[in-house]
């Protein structure tokens, strides 16, 4: 297998890979990195989980140390987030992985003052990392300079479209120089981005990694049926009696994660939530504590949760079963990064039957019910019966490439 020094990468990033523990480059570095080298432009489709960060990051802070010169710093890379979660993420890895050289990298991003962010961007940034709306504001007002941008990087662009940026984005492009190296980071390949790769990327090359509907093999699911009364007794017992080291909760609202919290703290079990309505200030205290171990659970809503980049999560537990399906994918991508196994437990009430019956249908496989806690109750999913073509699956088929590993099925 190829390594980090075969990818004719510089010894400082391979001191601070080294520092950060990776042995051996994920299949998207290794294919991202030589192009990049190569000046090609490129479209990635991949989730996290994959090692994608550090395909851009690390060629970029080579290519931009590499062409350095003396004078003030300009910002020569932007790169693009649409949380300010992943921009905070994204920020960070480009400090590690830049730890060795002198290069600075500033994040910028709403919902808080702008002047810090300002009198960062006046004090010289080499890379910029930012959530479009803010970027934009900051650039109206003069604050920052963009026409030396050289490199441009697009991250999670369909969660952008989503959420509405894509005439931010747009309008973004046309403030940057013409000659510049583009890339483009999706998880999937709605016409819109499509559209925007097609004007955006010059013969790129392009990397697919995991298909969408295929959930990361290393993942045990199962799915734990439950009158909806129940849920978070249910939650808290596996908390305590389970071995689970750390665990993302997720709910789907606001307010279900509050009460999940507040449960939880009755349990004597530390638990933190973070969502939309959380300060800045508050949601960076629950994910800092949830990153140095301090707090086991961090329960979140599917927004907030977007880019939460935390190594060392064992389980993901979805409180309230996803929809739409695809989100079910993206949730349980966040256990078992980077090489390590993870667990995914589903509760299923007796509301969201057909939420399972969808999920089962997308990722083409039937989730085995763990029966062994306590409120265990079948009859929740009286209310859908399973489709036909997840009822009876043939062999051979119905099953994703590369195989879903599975617990021991059990009859419902
Ligand atoms: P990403 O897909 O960029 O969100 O990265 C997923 C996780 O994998 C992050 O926690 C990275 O720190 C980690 N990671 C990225 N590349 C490697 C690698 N080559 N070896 C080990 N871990 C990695």
């Amino acid at each position: 297998m190829l390594s980090f020094a075969e990818l004719d990468l510089i010894d400082p990033l391979l001191d601070a890979l080294e520092d950060e523990g990776y042995t051996t480059p994920t299949p998207i570095q290794a294919e991202a990195i030589p192009a990049l080298f190569e000046g090609r432009d490129l479209l990635g489709i991949a989730q996290t989980g994959t090692g994608k960060t550090a395909a851009f990051s690390l060629p970029v802070l080579q290519l931009l140390w590499e062409s350095k010169r003396p004078g003030p710093r300009r910002v020569r890379a932007l790169v693009t987030s649409p949380t300010r979660e992943l921009a905070a993420q994204i920020g960070e890895r480009f400090q590690a992985y830049g730890a060795h050289l002198d290069m600075r990298t500033t994040v910028i991003f709403g919902g808080v003052g702008q002047g810090p962010q300002v009198d960062a961007l006046r004090s010289g940034v080499d890379i910029l990392v930012a959530t479009p709306g803010r970027l934009l504001d900051l650039h109206n007002q003069g604050h920052v300079n963009l026409s030396h941008v050289e490199f441009l990087v697009l991250d999670e662009a369909d969660r952008m479209l989503d959420m509405g940026f894509i005439h931010d984005i747009r309008k973004l492009i046309a403030l940057l120089p013409e000659k510049r190296q583009n890339l483009l980071f999706s998880a999937t390949m709605p016409a819109g981005i499509a559209q925007l790769a097609g004007t955006l990327l010059r013969r790129p090359l392009r990397v697919e990694v995991t298909p969408e509907s295929t959930p990361v093999e290393r993942i045990g699911q199962t799915v734990m049926l439950v009158p909806q009364a129940h849920k978070r007794s249910l939650l808290s017992h596996l908390l305590t009696h389970n071995d689970i080291g750390r665990a993302l909760v997720f709910t789907r609202t606001k307010h279900g994660a509050n009460r999940v919290v507040k449960h939880l703290d009755g349990a004597g079990i530390g638990a933190a939530a973070i969502h939309g309505n959380k300060s800045q200030g508050a949601r960076t205290k629950a994910l800092d504590g949830f990153k140095d171990g301090s707090l086991r659970v961090l329960v979140a809503t599917d927004v907030a949760a977007r880019g939460i980049d935390v190594d060392g999560i064992t389980h993901v537990i979805n409180f309230d079963l996803p929809h739409p399906a695809e989100t079910y994918v993206h949730r349980i991508g966040r256990t078992a990064r980077a090489g390590a196994e993870g667990q995914a437990i589903s509760f299923c009430d007796e509301t969201e039957a057909e939420y399972l019956r969808a999920i089962e249908r997308l990722t083409r496989q039937r989730l085995p019910v763990d029966d062994q806690q306590p409120w265990h109750e079948p009859s929740v999913l009286r209310a859908a019966p399973p489709p036909p073509e997840v009822r009876r699956p043939r062999p051979g088929r119905g099953q994703p490439s590369g195989g879903v590993r599975r617990p021991p099925q059990r009859r419902r």
